[in-house]
């Protein structure tokens, strides 16, 4: 494995040779254009070339050389769409994803091994394994908030497994899809990989068609879209939504950190991240030093750390809309402005559970935080609700951490932080329920995007007759007493 690259191709895009394969699949498709896009795809899958291992590495490496080598690029044009500032940027959508393509790169001679399986006594002699295979041509189809992560991480998991793949960029981030439809024909196959950019209209189009597997990540309601969609075809789906991640903060907590970590997690994107604190719950006991602790962190982040902006403007108005008629007490002055696409933390105490602050995802830079009167009562308030994407508990007891994972379902859990979770290639990543269906990341993603083939090989030699009816008298007693059958009576 190797993650340096060499220096940046020198010439422009434009007449550069494709650096695989013969038609250039890369071709922003007008119209029909998509059907040909596909169909050339499939061609690519059909004609092996992705099966092969080193073909693999190639791709693996070039999502790395691709993020390595244009830095500058992809991070002003996040920060042109989410006004992502540049640490974040290369923190959260480029070393993520260059650490997920690396690990990958280390591991995927290991995912690509058979693996063997017990052969039980009536199918004996005989040897029995499963042997991963890529499933096809499939679809990645990403939200705005990290526009490169959320991208090429699922298609890490794609090319390592040996697919073809179409990439369906948000239209919410524009300049973040141009450069990555520029980026990727010049690094990858561009027979085995398409970006196709458009909106709601081009996605539409793209689920319509028949693909081998298609991994969502976006909103709960989109994603219902997309399942009806594939359910046409039977398409297998990983839906990566979102929902509302509660944080637990128990008695014996270290406040300080957990205010600390809670503040820098719901800053981080403005708050528009699909594992940011959405809520939190605080044990009665603390309330009142945690909620003081939690507006000054979040105060000074809003004084001394460079934010980042609302997509949009309807999204500033969507984000006022929960502020009205939550009925809690709001602890940092309401400060939004559509034009500048800005909304400045607001920490809400004792909002009510039924309003749409309560049961609505966020997806900003608003906190509420609620007292419960014990870890029971977190618990019972987070069962009572639609399964989130995240959980997060700040304690210092195991025996709490143990209850509160026990007792609570959640797409993953960070204990004492806060969504670093995802940053661990390793650790699978992905919802339950209404957060989300399967995961990806490290070899959940090779498994993602597999079809394990379970084989199952007899020898011909030595063929015995007795193991054919009419069975006899004591075969049927040797198989029995073989496959440890007990005594009838
Ligand atoms: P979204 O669902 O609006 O859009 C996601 C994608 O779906 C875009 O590419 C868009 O073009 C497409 N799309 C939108 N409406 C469609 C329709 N009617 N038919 C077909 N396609 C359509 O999500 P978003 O606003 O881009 O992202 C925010 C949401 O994504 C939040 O709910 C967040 O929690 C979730 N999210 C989840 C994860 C995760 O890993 N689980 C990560 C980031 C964001």
């Amino acid at each position: 494995m190797s993650i340096d690259t060499p220096a940046a191709p020198e010439t422009e895009l434009e007449g550069e040779p494709a650096p695989e394969g013969s038609q250039a699949a890369d071709v922003a498709p007008e119209a029909d254009g998509l059907a040909a896009t596909i169909a050339g795809l499939r061609a690519t899958f059909d004609s092996g070339r992705t099966r092969d291992l080193a073909w693999r590495r190639r791709q693996l490496q070039g999502v790395i050389d691709l993020l390595q080598q244009n830095e500058q690029q992809l991070v002003a044009a996040m920060a042109v769409d989410v006004g992502k500032p540049a640490f974040d940027a290369w923190l959260t959508d480029l070393l993520t994803t260059r650490d997920e393509a690396a690990y990958a790169l280390e591991h995927l001679d290991e995912w690509a091994e058979p693996t063997k399986y017990k052969v039980p006594v009536v199918a004996q002699p005989g040897t029995a394994w499963t042997q991963p295979q890529p499933l096809g041509v499939v679809l990645v189809i990403a939200p705005w908030n990290y526009p490169v992560q959320l991208l090429l991480s699922p298609l890490v998991g794609a090319l390592a497994a040996g697919n073809a793949a179409l990439l369906k960029p948000s239209e919410l981030a524009p300049a973040t899809s141009a450069a990555i439809a520029a980026l990727v024909p010049k690094y990858l196959d561009p027979d085995a990989v398409a970006v196709v950019e458009g909106g709601v209209d081009v996605t539409t189009e793209l689920l319509a068609e028949p693909w081998d597997h298609i991994l969502f990540t976006g909103s709960t309601r989109v994603g219902k879209v997309v399942m009806a969609a594939a359910a046409k075809h039977l398409t297998p789906v990983t839906l990566e939504l979102g929902g509302k991640s509660p944080t637990i903060v128990a008695a014996d907590a270290d406040l300080k950190v957990a205010a600390k970590r809670v503040a820098w997690a719901k800053y981080l994107n403005a708050g528009q991240t699909c594992i940011a604190p959405d809520y939190v719950l605080v044990e009665r006991s603390v309330e009142d030093r945690f909620t003081k602790l939690l507006v000054d962190e979040l105060g000074a982040l809003r004084d001394g750390a460079e934010p980042a902006s609302i997509v949009n403007g309807d999204h500033v108005a969507r984000l006022e809309g929960l502020l009205d008629g939550h009925g809690g007490e709001e602890l940092l002055p309401r400060r939004t402005d559509a034009a500048a696409r800005t909304v400045d933390p607001v920490v809400v105490r004792e909002p009510d559970p039924a309003s749409p602050l309560m049961t609505e995802e966020i997806f900003g830079p608003l906190l509420p935080i609620l007292a419960v009167d014990s870890v029971d009562d977190a618990i019972a308030f987070v069962q009572a609700r639609p399964r989130p994407l995240a959980l997060y508990l700040f304690s210092s007891s195991r025996d709490t951490e143990r209850q509160v994972l026990e007792r609570t379902i959640a797409g993953s859990v960070c204990v004492n932080h806060l969504v670093y979770q995802c940053a661990v290639s390793s650790l699978p990543f992905g919802g339950v329920g209404p957060s989300g269906i399967g995961g990806y990341h490290g070899k959940a993603g090779f498994d993602t995007f597999s079809h394990h083939k379970s084989v199952l090989r007899r020898p011909t030699k030595g063929d015995l007759s007795l193991m054919y009816p009419p069975y006899s008298k004591t075969v049927q007693k040797a198989l029995r007493l073989l496959t440890r059958w007990p005594k009838q009576a």
